[in-house]
């Protein structure tokens, strides 16, 4: 074995051997996967060898596409057979509610190039003969699904990465991870030592363990799952004789099964209610090809539904039960990517479908370690969605949860119980006095939406319970004043004598002068975006900014990667330790008045002012800005004043009416002003024209900020796309975001977010357009739950278009 290498990947399941195989393809050739058993000897080898190209994620599901796409390149690349079937599948849905969600991953697959068509039950019983089509209400052909043998494919892999020059090291177990002074990594195994620049944790069924090695509790767990293969059946072998062709693939979502030919049988898995984790604390190093105990009565309920979904499974004889563990993240997408704070430690792990994901993990982390950066938006599956606060207990809650739900559907307006409420704010009990219902960002509990007594959401793809009630929201702001919770925003304190010139550098804006905000794009080099702030000076205290909640992990590694060494900044994020509330409309001054001895007139505390204030007794930072469009202030108290501020701003609001709204009112503001926001709108595959952010980008400025050069090609060569706003015809549903967008009869673009927008009484939808087209104001159409309805780009915001009552 080496003795020093570039990268050592850990872990010889699909997933390290993909990712071993795209950094020699990349051109790092000096890497060395250790693997402690033969290869295959986590999850992977008695998997059920499914694939299919459908993710909730378009993003991941074009790295699922380009891993079907790759078999057939590992295969001549290598010389090793991968069984790779694509037998073509079909997804059914038994409730018109599922078939609403088909619908939608049919209008996905328009604009991911994934080919995807809706056909009738009966039309579904002529592809795939063993269903009853009286058990469903509509299904979608879906060509690319398929199945591949998983110890071929992970063999290919690891051939084709060997071929290029990198190395294996089978019987090699990882026994410790040290980091030396000088930052390269010491992995410490069995038959020695290697020492490397970059470490991938690829452990797998394992991948908590390796990441404790270097003190990381990752939040993965494994869970126990089961399939069946039946004895050969009849019907399988009289439709392989008429056709020449195996039965193709079966997911029924109602019935909670996927289906698929397994010899002269059928294979028949089940994601079960009734779920088990496997090793709950710790996976025992002895683990390997051995598997788990079945247990029918787990998987009976489904079975029983699968019989009657496919009569032909009730007169065969079941050969075998397989029962194994593989390991999931809470949310069921994988964990890539560099960790915070450590340099060089990498992650592709907590991947549950590695022969529909492994090939995308592996593009996207080659990418990240060779070039910098994952070379596509990743979001879904960056290990940064998740914090601290996503401990053992909260995973194995979320896991089982997601593991139960696996087929379920996820209306948009449907919340998840399991972990929760984890962080609250200490207005948390005032909020559920007055009827909040909360939702989650990054582990906090957020008031959604406020609802009288006896009314609560009903899940559903349409307008719903809550419409109305959102409606009265809308109206306490627009004509009075509404008090909101914003403690979910992602905060950070940047201090130190270095302080000005790094945040010149890190974002594209001006700086602001002392006591003023600024909007503050941030780029990477490539002149995508990867931030959007609000930024204040704060003058001697130092620079205060305020961005998306969710993301404060993945931007806490972006500013801690570019700090300078010489210790001459300092950056906080400070999460709970500073609360929010924001209040907005057209006597929110009066409000703040009232209870401030400040000077808060318009003279004296302008549009984008900030300055610190009493607010009744409690101390807050507040500043002159709203996300609704409106006038309105956004304050910030320590968690332990939060209380007494707001007491004093409702008591101070009552006079005009002050009301409360929750996150569903605030998009129904901010859509009318056009305002969109990280993770919808911004993504780091965006650039800052073409996402509408280039007017808070100071080209111009003396600061070579990162990303300049290309922000200025941008600008200069006008990019591909354009954000727009749409005024949907819609009747009875609002876009919830992923819808096609369609120009001239073609899919041209992608929405990205949308809704009602009460007070203007409009549907709005806002998406990316090619720039060509990004100027016709007529001729679009959005595809909402299956059926196209009539758009209009609409270019100036349908309130305050002139910013009067904003700055006024
Ligand atoms: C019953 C069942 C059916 C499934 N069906 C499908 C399916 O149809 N389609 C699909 O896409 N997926 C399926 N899966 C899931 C699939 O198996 C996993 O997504 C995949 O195997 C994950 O691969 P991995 O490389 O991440 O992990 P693993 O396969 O667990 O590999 C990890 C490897 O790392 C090695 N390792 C760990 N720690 C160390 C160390 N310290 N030193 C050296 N080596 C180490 C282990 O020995 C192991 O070989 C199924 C899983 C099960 C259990």
């Amino acid at each position: 074995m080496k003795s020093h290498a570039k990268v050592v990947v850990i872990g010889g399941g699909v997933v390290g051997c993909s990712v071993l195989f795209h950094l020699a393809r990349h051109g790092w050739t000096d890497v060395v996967l250790l693997e402690r058993d033969e290869l295959t000897s986590g999850s992977t080898w008695h998997a059920a060898g499914g694939m299919h190209t459908i993710n909730g994620d378009p993003n991941v599901a074009k790295l699922q596409k380009y891993t079907i796409n790759l078999y057939k390149e590992i295969e001549e690349l290598s010389g090793q057979a991968t069984g790779v079937h694509l037998t073509g599948g079909v997804l059914l849905a038994a409730t018109e509610a599922r078939l609403d969600w088909l619908r939608g991953v049919v209008a996905k697959g328009r604009y991911l190039g994934i080919d995807l068509e809706e056909i009738s039950p009966k039309e579904a019983a002529e592809l795939m003969p063993l269903l009853d089509p009286k058990q469903f209400v509509g299904a979608v052909r879906n060509k690319e699904d398929g199945h591949l043998d998983p110890s071929g494919v992970t063999h290919a892999y690891a051939k084709a990465a060997r071929k290029l020059g990198a190395e294996v090291e089978r019987f090699t177990k990882v026994e410790d991870i040290v980091r030396r002074p000088d930052g390269l990594w010491r992995v410490i195994t069995n038959k020695g030592e290697v020492v490397a620049e970059h470490v991938v944790n690829a452990g797998g069924l394992w991948a908590r363990e390796v990441g404790r090695m270097v003190g990381l509790e990752l939040p993965v767990l494994a869970m126990e799952h089961m399939y069946l293969i039946t004895e050969d059946m009849p019907e399988v072998a009289a439709w392989n004789a008429r056709t020449g062709e195996e039965i193709m693939h079966a997911v029924d979502f109602d019935g909670e099964l996927y289906l698929r030919q397994e010899r002269g049988g059928m294979l028949m898995g089940t994601y079960e209610k009734a779920n088990k984790p496997w090793s709950e604390f710790q996976t025992p190093w002895n683990f390997g090809h051995e598997l788990l105990e079945p247990d029918i009565d787990r998987i009976a309920p489904s079975l029983e539904v699968g019989f009657r979904h496919f009569p032909a499974f009730q007169n065969t004889g079941i050969k075998q039960i397989i029962n194994g563990p593989f390991t999931f993240a809470p949310d069921g997408n994988p964990l890539v990517g560099p960790v915070r704070g450590l340099p060089g430690f990498w992650v592709a792990c907590g991947v549950m479908a590695g022969f529909s994901q492994g090939g995308g993990v592996g593009l996207a982390l080659s990418n990240w370690m060779i070039e910098g950066d994952p070379g596509a938006d990743i979001w879904a599956m960056d290990v940064a969605r998740y914090g601290d606060w996503a401990g053992m207990a909260y995973t194995n809650a979320k896991v089982r949860e997601n593991y139960s739900r696996r087929f379920s559907i996820r209306f948009p307006n449907e919340e998840l119980p399991a972990g929760r409420p984890l962080k609250t704010t200490p207005v948390y009990d005032l909020l559920s006095a007055r009827g909040a219902q909360w939702g989650v960002a990054y582990g906090l509990e957020v008031p959604l939406w406020y609802a009288p007594a006896g009314v609560r959401d009903e899940f559903s793809w349409r307008r719903s319970s809550d419409f109305s009630h959102v409606a009265k929201e809308v109206a306490a702001v627009r004509d009075g004043v509404g008090l909101s919770e914003i403690s979910s925003f992602a905060k950070y304190k940047v201090t130190g004598e270095g302080a000005a010139a790094w945040l010149d550098r890190m974002l594209a804006c001006r700086l602001p002068k002392s006591g003023r905000m600024t909007l503050a794009p941030m780029l990477k080099e490539d002149g995508k975006l990867i931030g959007d702030f609000t930024l204040a000076n704060l003058g001697p205290e130092g620079w205060f900014l305020a961005g998306s909640g969710i993301a404060e992990q993945y931007h806490m590694r972006w500013f801690e990667a570019h700090l300078p060494g010489d210790g001459s900044v300092h950056i906080e994020a400070l999460g709970a330790k500073l609360s929010g509330l924001a209040i907005a409309g057209p006597k929110a001054r009066e409000v703040l008045a009232k209870v401030s001895r400040a000077d808060v007139s318009n003279a004296a505390f302008p549009f984008m002012a900030v300055a610190r204030m009493d607010i009744g007794m409690a101390p807050c930072l507040v500043g002159r800005v709203s996300y609704t469009g409106d006038l309105g202030y956004e304050i910030w108290v320590a968690p332990e004043y939060q209380r007494a501020a707001y007491q004093a701003l409702m008591a101070a609001g009552e006079e005009f009416g002050i009301g409360l709204f929750g996150s569903r009112a605030l998009n129904a503001l901010r859509l009318e002003k056009n305002y969109g926001s990280w993770g919808r709108e911004y993504r780091p595959i965006y650039g800052p024209l073409e996402a509408g952010l280039d007017r808070f980008v100071a080209y111009g400025k003396d600061a070579d900020f990162i990303g300049k050069t290309a922000a200025l090609a941008e600008r200069r060569e006008g990019g591909k796309l354009r954000l727009r706003a749409f005024i949907v015809d819609a009747v009875d549903a609002d876009v919830i975001g992923d819808e096609p967008i369609w120009f001239g009869g073609a899919v041209r673009g992608w929405v990205t977010s949308g809704g009602y927008a009460h007070h203007s009484k409009k549907s709005v939808a806002v998406g990316y357009v090619p720039k060509e087209i990004a100027e016709e104001s007529d001729g679009f159409e959005i595809e909402l739950l299956g059926r196209r309805h009539a758009a209009r780009i609409q270019a100036a915001p349908l309130f305050d278009a002139n910013f009067e009552r904003m700055r006024g």
